[in-house]
């Protein structure tokens, strides 16, 4: 079935309103009340009151279409078919009501009923916990799939810091030989990092709290949590290699290529590109409507970097003035049927990104003049920048460090990297000095508390890790 993103929006809370759940609105990404994470990043993270019986829902059967942002998927942004750092997760909970059985019998049934999506089930494969006997168990014998396309994974246990956890079953989407491209012949199953088999979702079976102290107990009653990406199945249903060429993206893709003069689709640099930035304008448009600001920390500092990020991409697509305010109206136009606030506070965002644009921009035109007068010592020396003058550029002149060893090398030079590294590690040990605790937020991942604040970094194992951060 040719489904459009918003068709499947609605198809999922449909059926899952036939099968007696109440809907809950998307709640807004800068979470409530809740100061264990920094974004809404799946849908469980806004229901986590009726999970651990703070707040006892109406009716235990809950379906929602949350929008979430994950910065630990960053650096696959643009690279993979399938991750974002704004995306919407559409999920069906239980609280204390069904548990494993009805959980995959509604997945199952959704995916494959030819009222609903319709999928062929012969590409469909899923995947369980090793010890989970119950879970392989129902797939086998109630749902019928046979042995082979039941998949153990040690990782199979669903765990995001604070909250409810358990172990849980996945559903890959088998898309063809021709996606695997030349992946590795031992990561080519469901759940191996490979492009083939597509996780479109995750059925989670709560049956523990991971209490503030770090500790487990059990639940008072198992909970069903699960998540499905509106963006995969988008891919999927439209028969498109990525989820860039679904309708969820073409028309931001295509303001692109308006103001770039560039064509999508037909380099892989230029491609990453308009990948990286149309993502991260949803992201930061979204994030905005939801009352985020660009500032030097937090969340802010998230916003920050993700727009400082999309801008140096735009260079690839020589693109040199403010852009990516524009692209918010697309962004709008697609999503306002849903989330109708992006359009109601578009020319808000519009400008907080058009400003944060510009500075930056600014930003760069001043970095360079200090590169040349950095440039010129290193010439007059043994031809390399030192790894001092590399940070000073980035840390003092926010000159991000990607852009001296471009420039770098198009002048005939080299960077001390090393000395680089080893000046962030510094600068990292000062910020852990100076500061008193600090533990306060609770992130969800190493990687999200690296980009997400200076002080937070833990260390670089590489310069690709630090690289990262530098956008
Ligand atoms: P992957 O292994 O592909 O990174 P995941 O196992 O980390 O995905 P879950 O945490 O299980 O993802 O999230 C539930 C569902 O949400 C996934 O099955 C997927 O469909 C979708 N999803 C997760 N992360 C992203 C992302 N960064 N961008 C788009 N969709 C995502
Ligand atoms: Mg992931
Ligand atoms: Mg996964
Ligand atoms: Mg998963």
């Amino acid at each position: 079935k040719q489904l459009t993103g918003n068709e499947i929006r609605e198809l999922f809370i449909s059926y899952f309103r036939t099968q007696g759940h109440m809907v809950e609105p998307s709640a807004p990404l800068v979470p409530i009340d809740d100061d264990s994470l920094l974004w809404i990043n799946s849908g469980v993270a806004t229901l986590k009151k009726y999970f651990d019986g703070r707040v006892i829902p109406d009716n235990p059967k809950i379906v929602n279409a949350q929008k979430a942002i994950r910065t630990n998927d960053i650096e696959n942004v643009g690279f993979t078919a399938r991750h974002h750092t704004f995306f919407e997760m559409l999920g069906n909970f239980s609280i204390g009501d069904y548990f494993k059985e009805g959980a995959i019998r509604y997945a199952w049934d959704f995916l494959t009923s030819s009222d609903w999506i319709g999928f062929d089930e012969d590409l469909l494969y899923v995947t369980i916990h090793p010890e989970d006997e119950d879970a392989y168990n129902i797939w086998r014998d109630v749902i019928g799939l046979s042995p082979e396309r039941i998949i153990r994974i040690e990782g199979n246990f669903w765990d995001i810091g604070e909250g409810p956890c358990g172990p849980n079953s996945e559903i890959f989407y088998d898309r063809g030989p021709e996606f695997e491209f030349d992946t590795p012949a031992e990561e080519m199953y469901p759940g191996g990092e490979n492009e083939r088999y597509l996780e479109i979702w995750n059925l989670v079976f709560s049956e523990f709290n991971h209490n503030k102290d770090g500790s487990y107990t059990p639940l008072p009653k198992k909970n069903i949590d699960t998540g499905m990406g509106l963006e995969r199945m988008a891919s999927i249903t439209q028969e498109v290699p990525t989820n860039f060429d679904t309708d969820l993206f073409t028309p931001i893709l295509s303001r692109i290529e308006k103001i770039s003069g560039k064509k999508y689709g037909q380099n892989e640099n230029t491609d990453v590109a308009f990948k990286v930035i149309s993502d991260h304008i949803r992201t930061v448009s979204f994030a905005v409507a939801d009352g985020a600001l660009p500032s030097n920390e937090g969340r802010g500092y998230v916003l920050r970097r993700l727009i400082r990020r999309a801008v140096r991409f735009s260079k690839e697509l020589d693109i040199e003035r403010a852009f990516m305010y524009e692209l918010a109206d697309p962004v709008a136009e697609v999503m306002h049927g849903f989330y109708p606030n992006v359009t109601e506070r578009l020319s808000f965002i519009r400008d907080v990104i058009q400003k944060e644009e510009e500075r930056f921009l600014a930003t760069l035109d001043e970095g360079i003049q200090i590169y040349e007068q950095v440039r010129e010592k290193a010439k007059s020396g043994e031809g390399v920048i030192s790894g001092h003058d590399a940070f000073r550029l980035y840390d003092t002149y926010g000159f991000p460090y990607e852009l001296t060893k471009e420039y770098a090398g198009n002048d005939g030079l080299e960077v001390d990297e090393e000395g680089f590294i080893e000046e962030m590690k510094q600068q990292r040990e000062r910020a852990r000095n100076a500061r008193k605790s600090g533990e306060s937020m609770q992130v969800q991942s190493e990687t999200l508390a690296g980009l997400t604040e200076q002080s937070e970094f833990t260390g670089y194992d590489s310069l690709r890790e630090a690289g990262r951060l530098l956008y």
